[in-house]
């Protein structure tokens, strides 16, 4: 009998679905608006159409089961416990609301995490079972695989590498915290500073690459063509981020790092000055030559990632 495996993202923008079989190969998918100010009680209900629209024509004991991710905080129960981009998700448990009307058995998780494993087993982390994850986009998320299993915490709520704290009298951070890592290399830190050197007057072609304001993918784009400030501004922040890898080189001693989400487009521009930091900022010799890498799975990590879940928690071998 073939064998199906859903994956749902749930974002603040977007719902995603995915059925893909047991290695991973995309077989359908539907996408459709969350439009999270609705509540849950609307987001749910189109969370169940875009898993019908993938599960079309497909007879429910071929389905092993479906893997959801959600922005954190979420508990291993799969409780959401009001994300700021899910208004009244308070207590909102994603398993018990899915799996009574799609009668499959449902895993829940953080998002980042979920991109940590769906590395670990389709993408750039492949063989590697102590591996660290970092999506940095609007935020900084992450996901941490040790001994090849997700790093979960006692509920849950592990691996929030981007709120680690950098610098205490630092910039807010999106979580009302003061100088986290995520509030130095995330885009809207990286679009901050951009603005903030173009109001004191640097020249620079940034504004030439942004489509109205100026944001991470403006100042991304004038380095790549060859722009001395925007180069500056990526150095900064992959600086920054290289600190905060260090912190993870020393708790979590990985054998590699990667580093998703749509800041990490720029490519070596952050890379690069983020290793050569982790060099300067290790406490012995022996933490050296951990691989940072681009990840490689590009937006459809989180739906990878939660298709990786039902395989792990369902029992599929690798
Ligand atoms: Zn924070």
């Amino acid at each position: 009998m073939q064998r199906w495996v859903i994956g749902v993202d749930l974002g603040g923008t977007q719902i995603r679905a995915l059925r893909t079989d047991l290695s991973g190969k995309k077989a359908a998918r539907a996408e459709q608006l969350t439009l999270a100010q609705q509540g849950p009680q609307a987001v749910l209900s189109r969370i169940l159409e875009t898993v019908r629209e993938v599960t079309a024509g497909i007879s429910q004991e071929e389905i092993l089961g479906l893997g959801i991710g959600a922005p954190g905080p979420i508990d291993s129960a799969g409780v959401v416990h009001d994300p700021p981009n899910l208004p009244g998700w308070k207590g909102v448990s994603l398993v018990d609301e899915l799996a009574g009307p799609l009668g499959l058995p449902i895993y829940a998780g953080n998002d980042a995490n979920l991109g940590a494993l769906a590395e670990h087993r389709f993408g750039a982390g492949i063989g590697v079972d102590h591996l660290v994850y970092l999506t940095v986009g609007t935020g900084i998320g992450g996901g941490v695989i040790s001994h090849g299993r997700m790093l979960t915490g006692w509920r849950g709520f592990a691996a929030e590498l981007g709120h680690q704290t950098l610098d205490p009298d630092g910039p807010l951070c999106g979580c009302g915290q003061p100088g986290h890592l995520e509030a130095f290399a995330s885009g809207p830190a990286i679009a901050r500073e951009a603005r903030k050197a173009l109001e004191q007057g640097r020249s620079s072609t940034i504004p030439e690459h942004a489509d109205g304001a100026v944001t991470a993918k403006s100042v991304a784009a004038a380095a790549m063509a060859g722009d001395a400030l925007a180069i500056e501004l990526l150095r900064q922040a992959g600086y920054y981020l290289g600190l905060g890898l260090a912190n993870l080189i020393h708790t979590l001693e990985p054998q590699r790092i990667l580093i998703g989400g749509g800041v990490s487009l720029a490519g070596e521009l952050l890379l690069e000055p983020a290793r050569q930091t982790v060099d300067q900022r290790l406490m012995s010799p022996v933490y050296r030559g951990v691989e940072i890498l681009a990840a490689a799975l590009g937006p459809d990590v989180g739906l990878m990632g939660a298709a990786a879940l039902v395989m792990q928690e369902g029992g599929s071998p690798r």
